[in-house]
């Protein structure tokens, strides 16, 4: 494909597996934003979190070296709370307390006034008295919103049951369907890409089908990075196939430079 540095308008960058694992950052990774950044084409930075609020990701990154603003990360949790204000519902909220100071003004809202469903990884509120309280909202029309819908993820103690499986419970005992925020829905990789046309933009990430699926579906171009959660084979378990797949972000970013005619770091 010709690609003239007009066709590129945006790059989204996954972050956990693709820029750092837990608190190291993936090798390379930190100077490769840099040489992306000094080609001035806008970025986002896309995750997936029903914990870590916008501020608490930031911090992390910046702790790694990464050079990014605050306003430059889109997580699911924050575009829970975009989508929360633009339809101005107020929710209950079944969200764990560190993820609460997204929800700035959101989150006191009386139980008689609640409209609206929020669900993410919240141990602490799934138990029978809160699920019921929700199945309730659902039962007058309340929408059922998930941060993500994800089945497990892995904690150090081993795996781990993660939101989806309240969601869909939710969704059979109140015969509804939940509105999934987070990656990867086509809706999610819109609002982080604002007005710009998806066929302008890149996705990088480590999940074959939340990052490249997702975003592929809706008309981006997928670069799959061999680390993270990448497992030998990944690239040929979706249809189309990633566009490119590199061996990580560094790559990622040489060829996506190379391939754009856009210049990186003079030297
Ligand atoms: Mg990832």
């Amino acid at each position: 494909m010709a690609a003239g540095k007009e066709a590129l308008k945006a790059v989204l960058i996954d972050l956990s597996g693709t820029l750092h694992v837990e608190d190291t950052a993936i090798p390379g990774a930190v100077d490769a934003l840099k040489r992306l950044r000094e080609s001035h084409i806008p970025i986002k930075f896309v995750t997936n979190t029903t914990k870590e609020s916008r501020r608490c990701l930031y911090e992390r990154l910046v702790a790694l070296g990464f050079e990014l603003r605050e306003d430059e990360i889109w997580s699911s949790l924050w575009a829970a709370q975009d989508l929360l204000r633009r339809r101005n519902l107020r929710p209950m909220l079944m969200v764990d307390d560190a993820a609460l100071e997204d929800f700035t003004g959101l989150t006191d809202v009386k139980e008689e006034e609640q409209n609206a469903v929020v669900i993410g990884l919240a141990p602490n509120m799934f138990n029978y008295s809160h699920l019921n309280k929700a199945f309730r909202l659902l039962l007058t029309g309340a929408p059922l919103i998930a941060i993500h819908c994800g089945r497990y993820y892995k904690r150090s103690d081993g795996l781990a049951l993660g939101p989806g499986p309240f969601v869909k419970g939710l969704e059979y005992a109140s015969d509804c369907e939940s509105e999934v925020v987070g990656k990867p829905s086509p809706a999610f990789f819109q609002s982080a890409l604002g007005d710009i046309n998806p066929a302008h933009a890149v996705m990088i990430g480590d999940d074959v089908r939340d990052d490249i699926s997702g975003a592929q579906a809706l008309g981006m171009r997928g670069f799959l990075v061999q680390t993270g959660k990448y497992r030998t084979g990944d690239e040929s378990r979706i249809s189309p196939g990633p566009a490119v797949v590199c061996s990580h972000f560094s790559e990622a970013v040489d060829i996506l430079l190379k391939e754009y005619s856009v210049s990186g770091r003079d030297s």
